[in-house]
C-alpha cells in the first residue's frame, strides 16, 4: 500500500501556498466569484448516486475512490468538489439565480491500493447554459495562471456532445473497440468489458495508435451541440484567445458533456538513460460543462459548467519555471537581551512594534554579546535591539542597523523614549 494520506505544509513552504491562494482569491473576487467551503465529510449516499449515474456512462473512475469511515458508515471523505458543490444549497439557489463559486481544500483519494491526500481548487458556474459561462470559466482559468506566472499556456478543446449525440458516439467507440480488442494492451483487454474508454486514456504504443483510429465524438455530434461548439470556438477566436481542437481530449470524468478543455504547459523532464532535458507539454488544468451530471445528481434542471486543479501539481510547476523567485522581504527587527530579568522589557517593546505593523522576532534567551551579530543573517532582520543591564539604567539601549546583505552599517545607544521614531525613519529609509 502507497499511503500518502499524510500531507503536511511546513512552514518554509507555506509562502507559496499563500502567494496561490492569494492569487486566486483576488481573480476570482475580479470575475464574481464567491468562495464556498464544503464540508470534508460528505455523504456517502451521493457518491454512490454519482456512481449509478457514471455507470450509464461507462465511466468506473470515481468507483473506487472514496474513503469511507468506519465509525461513520454513511460518511467518507471528500474525493473532489463538484458534487459537494451540487449536493449543496448552491444548487436550488441556482435555479432563480445563477450561482459563481469557488472552493479550495484537501481532497482525498483511494487508486487501487493508493491513498492520497491532495488540495483541489475549482470554480464553478451553476444555472447557466449559455456560452458566455463556458469562455468565462476558459478565460478564469487562464488569468489565474498568468497571475501565478504561468505564461506559456495552450487551451485544447473538444465537445462531448449531449445525451442524445454521445450515446451515438460511445457505441461507434466500443464496437470500433471490440473489432480491435486483440491488438490493446493486457491492462486494457481486462477492464474493456467494464470500462471500454479505458483505452483512451492508455499510454501503451499499440493502445494509442488504436485510439488514434478511433471514431471521434465531434462526427456525431447533433446538430444543436454542432452549433454550440462553433459558437464557442468563434467567441474564442474573436476575444483573442488561442486554441486547438483536440478530438482525442478525453477527460477523466465521463460526465461532461458539449465543452471540455484541457490547460497544459511546458515542462521539462528529465531522460532516466542519457540525462538529457526534453520538454512534455502537462496538463495543469481540466474543466469543461456538466449538465447532465447537474441535473443527475440535483433532480433540478441545472446546466452547470466548471474548471479545477491540482494545487501541489501547479507549486512543482511553478519551482520549475520560476526556481529563483524570491519572495519580497518584511522590514523586520529581531529583540534581545544580554542580560538577565530582562522579560518585561522584551514583552513591552514587542508590544509596541506590533502596535506600529513592524515584524518581530523575540529571542527568549539571554546571549551572549559575540552573538548578536548572528542574529541577523540567521533572521535576516533590518534591526536588532539589545537590551544591556549597563544601558538600561539609563533607559537606554543598543540599535544595530543592517543592510540587504546582512551587513551592519550602524550601531546606536538610545533612549528608550526615542525607539519607536528612530525605528520608524529608518524604515522609511530602506525601500524595496
Ligand atoms: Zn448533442
Ligand atoms: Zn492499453
Amino acid at each position: 500500500m502507497n499511503n500518502n494520506l499524510i500531507n503536511n505544509i511546513m512552514p518554509e513552504e507555506i509562502e507559496t501556498w499563500y502567494f496561490i491562494e492569494n492569487s486566486i482569491k483576488r481573480i476570482m473576487n475580479l470575475y464574481n466569484f464567491k468562495e464556498f467551503r464544503p464540508s470534508i465529510l460528505q455523504l456517502n449516499s451521493l457518491y454512490k448516486k454519482y456512481f449509478d449515474f457514471s455507470q450509464e456512462l461507462d465511466d468506473k473512475n470515481i468507483q473506487n475512490k472514496i474513503l469511507h469511515i468506519k465509525d461513520l458508515d454513511e460518511y467518507g471523505l471528500r474525493p473532489e468538489g463538484t458534487l459537494a458543490v451540487l449536493n449543496s444549497e448552491l444548487a436550488q439557489n441556482a435555479i432563480t439565480k445563477s450561482q459563481k463559486i469557488f472552493y479550495t481544500g484537501p481532497m482525498f483519494v483511494k487508486n487501487n491500493d493508493n491513498y492520497l491526500q491532495y488540495h483541489q481548487i475549482g470554480a464553478e458556474i451553476l444555472g447557466s447554459d449559455n456560452v458566455i459561462s463556458d469562455i468565462e470559466i476558459v478565460q478564469l482559468a487562464k488569468t489565474i495562471f498568468k497571475e501565478l506566472g504561468i505564461n506559456d499556456l495552450f487551451l485544447e478543446i473538444n465537445s462531448f456532445g449531449c445525451e442524445k449525440c454521445r450515446p451515438k458516439y460511445l457505441n461507434a467507440l466500443k464496437q470500433f473497440i471490440h473489432l480491435n480488442r486483440n491488438e490493446v494492451c493486457d491492462h486494457c483487454k481486462k477492464h474493456l468489458d467494464q470500462e471500454p474508454l479505458v483505452i483512451l486514456n492508455c499510454l501503451n504504443q499499440s493502445c494509442k495508435q488504436i485510439s488514434n483510429m478511433a471514431p471521434i465524438n465531434l462526427d456525431y455530434l447533433c446538430n444543436d451541440c454542432l452549433e454550440n461548439f462553433t459558437k464557442i470556438k468563434k467567441l474564442l477566436s474573436n476575444i483573442g484567445t488561442n486554441f486547438t481542437v483536440n478530438p482525442n481530449l478525453s477527460l477523466n470524468f465521463n460526465y461532461y458533456s458539449r465543452l471540455v478543455f484541457n490547460l497544459t504547459t511546458n515542462i521539462n523532464s528529465q531522460n532516466q538513460t542519457n540525462n538529457s532535458i526534453k520538454q512534455n507539454q502537462k496538463i495543469i488544468a481540466t474543466g469543461g460543462r456538466y449538465n447532465q451530471l447537474a441535473k443527475y445528481t440535483t433532480q433540478l434542471p441545472l446546466a452547470a459548467v466548471g474548471f479545477s486543479f491540482n494545487i501541489e501539481s501547479v507549486i512543482e510547476i511553478i519551482k520549475q519555471k520560476n526556481p529563483k523567485s524570491k519572495k519580497p522581504r518584511l522590514f523586520s527587527v529581531c529583540v534581545c537581551s544580554v542580560a538577565d530579568s530582562m522579560e518585561l522589557l522584551i514583552l513591552q517593546v514587542t508590544q509596541e512594534l506590533h502596535s506600529y505593523d513592524i515584524h518581530t522576532i523575540i529571542i527568549e534567551n539571554k546571549i551572549d554579546i559575540d552573538q548578536v551579530n548572528q542574529l541577523s543573517k540567521l533572521h535576516e532582520c533590518n534591526i536588532i535591539l539589545v537590551f544591556r543591564e549597563d544601558l538600561i539604567r539609563d533607559a537606554k539601549l543598543m540599535v544595530l542597523t543592517y543592510n540587504h546583505n546582512q551587513e551592519k552599517t550602524n550601531q546606536d545607544i538610545i533612549l528608550l523614549s526615542d525607539l519607536m521614531d528612530d525605528i520608524l525613519r529608518k524604515k522609511k529609509s530602506i525601500s524595496y
